[in-house]
């Protein structure tokens, strides 16, 4: 079980009493130190390349996060900060899931998970928002498909935001189905389920204070048979905690065995179609004592 992560992504300054702060990445790093010491494999995550990032992201998006240097923080929107540090934890961030894809692709079983931030899944071809510069599972599955020649790979998002980023990148593209549950209504208000792209999109809204039981259903009756029908070669996950109950963002009110429970079933269909081969990002998740009990749980089942 391989981990991703490097320093400089704790440098992306977001400024004073944001939500998306370098103790997050700090909580889940301490966690799954203490919890799995000596089986865990870290790697520091290289720089993602502009050629990499330019498969999912416009050029006008690369120069604004890669080439515009601020010599202080500047917000993109009202949510979103691009500091002077910003460019390389993205350029981390975003390389953590192209090795990360690297590696598993290279070892039939391996797993792995990318400890980074900035997170990814809100951000568009052409738009930083939502805390997310670079798109980072889009880059990863955009990797596995033309570097790797893959023709399937599936993207599992339980994230309590809706991923519209990694929607809107591939709801055109056949070669990636792209499931998620989200609370809504909720930022950034899209992810309805009548968005279904080119039918490889399928989303399942859940009303605030849904708990664990709507949220294990919608998995179980809608979201796994999908991947399960798709028959991924890759599976990837973006992973955000922000649907613990303790999460200051939101009102889905699950557990941290809720997150075992769905990554358990996540490895199984990984197991049937895809030589057990996932990668999955760091996403949101903003109480630390939630996203160290939550990623403990994800990477025990991720590991098994
Ligand atoms: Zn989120």
């Amino acid at each position: 079980m391989l981990v991703f992560t490097h320093p400089a992504c704790l440098a992306h300054d977001t400024g004073p009493g944001h939500a998306e702060r370098p103790e997050r990445l700090v909580a889940v790093t301490d966690a799954l130190r203490d919890a799995f010491p000596d089986v865990l494999d870290w790697r520091e995550s290289p720089r993602a390349t502009r050629d990499q990032l330019a498969r999912a992201h416009a050029p006008a998006l690369l120069q604004c996060v890669l080439d515009s240097t601020p010599t202080q923080r500047v917000m993109l929107d009202p949510d979103t900060a691009l500091s002077p540090d910003s460019a390389e934890a993205a350029l981390r961030a975003a390389g953590a899931a192209i090795a990360a894809v690297d590696a598993v692709l290279a070892s039939p079983g391996t797993r792995a998970f990318c400890a980074v931030r900035p997170p990814g899944h809100h951000a568009t071809t052409d738009t930083a928002m939502g805390f997310c510069l670079f798109n980072s599972v889009a880059v990863a599955a955009l990797h596995a498909l033309e570097a790797h020649g893959l023709a399937r790979v599936a993207i599992a998002d339980f994230d309590v935001h809706h991923g519209n980023g990694t929607q809107a990148i591939f709801e055109h593209d056949p070669r990636v189905l792209f499931v998620g549950s989200h609370q809504m209504p909720l930022y950034p208000g899209t992810g309805a389920e009548s968005e279904t792209g080119v039918g490889n999109i399928i989303n399942a809204p859940l009303p605030p204070d849904s708990g664990s039981e709507a949220f294990r259903a919608a998995w179980e009756t809608r979201l796994l048979p999908a991947i399960d029908a798709f028959a991924p070669q890759l599976l990837l996950v973006s992973a955000g905690f922000d649907a613990h109950a303790r999460d200051p963002l939101a009102q889905l009110r699950l557990s941290a065995d809720d997150y075992g429970w769905l990554t358990q079933r996540l490895v199984g269909l990984a197991n049937r179609h895809a030589g057990g081969r996932i990668v999955s990002m760091l996403e949101g998740g903003y109480d630390l004592a939630a996203l160290r009990e939550s990623s403990v749980a994800h990477v025990a089942a991720l590991k098994a």
